[in-house]
């Protein structure tokens, strides 16, 4: 058996075409069945539903072969594992590009965060992604109190809870209808296909044929 976790939403939507691609097709719509573990056309192929958070932690654990997931996420998830995806034990052979987005750091439209950063304040950031906000800040040299949210991170500084936020933004639409703007791009994110090192060794032909059809299918 091979067990892939996906997220639902926007990684599961585009992630269906490659796994048309590699002859695979999912039999359960997750946005209709409450089911978290999706047969597919394949006897030997499962899907699991699981958050996108931790999609890393299954298939580092073996509950699942391959994942897809952003690249924020793993670079959250390696910085508990000493900052590299590998010590978590996972290989990291694709990067999908799907789902694709940036995270930046935004603020109310009427703070100065330009003399706000010149005159080395202290600045209060909240966010979901305090690994990739400590380091952005710390090579900025910038001094920042990170409080770590898990959702709506755009309400922070509209009641006063932070100065900033980091945060994942598409089209802009989110921070506009919240008057935030963004005052720094940190990194473009898309999402990667994660495989546990494990299962590649152990189930080496399928988990290659899989990787091979993604392959081929984000390059046409
Ligand atoms: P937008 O309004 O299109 O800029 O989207 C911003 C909102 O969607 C924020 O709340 C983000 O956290 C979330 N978001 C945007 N892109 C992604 C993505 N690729 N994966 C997960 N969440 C995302």
């Amino acid at each position: 058996m091979i067990t892939l976790a996906l997220s639902k939403g926007r990684i599961f939507e585009e992630t269906l075409p490659l796994l048309r691609a590699a002859g695979i097709e999912v039999l359960d719509d997750p946005e209709k069945s409450r089911k978290l573990i999706l047969a597919t056309n394949q006897p030997e192929v499962r899907v699991l539903v699981v958050r996108a958070t931790d999609v890393p932690t299954y298939v580092q654990y073996g509950g699942a072969d391959l994942g897809i997931t952003g690249k924020d996420t793993l670079l959250e998830h390696a910085a508990e594992w000493g900052g590299s995806i590998g010590a978590a034990g996972l290989y990291q052979p694709l990067d999908l590009g799907i789902a694709k987005c940036r995270i930046s750091v935004a603020v109310r439209a009427d703070f100065d965060y330009a003399s706000a950063v010149k005159q080395g304040s202290r600045l209060q950031v909240a966010t979901k992604y305090v690994s990739i906000a400590r380091e952005f800040f710390a090579a900025k040299g910038v001094h920042v109190d990170l409080i770590k949210l898990y959702g709506s991170m755009e309400l922070a500084p509209l009641v006063g809870l932070a100065d900033a936020i980091v945060d994942l933004v598409s089209t802009g639409n989110t921070l506009k209808a919240n008057h935030l703007v963004e005052v720094e791009h940190i990194m473009d994110i898309s999402s990667r296909l994660v495989v546990n090192q494990a299962a590649l060794k152990l189930k080496q032909a399928p988990i290659r044929k899989i990787i091979d059809a993604f392959a081929a299918a984000i390059a046409k």
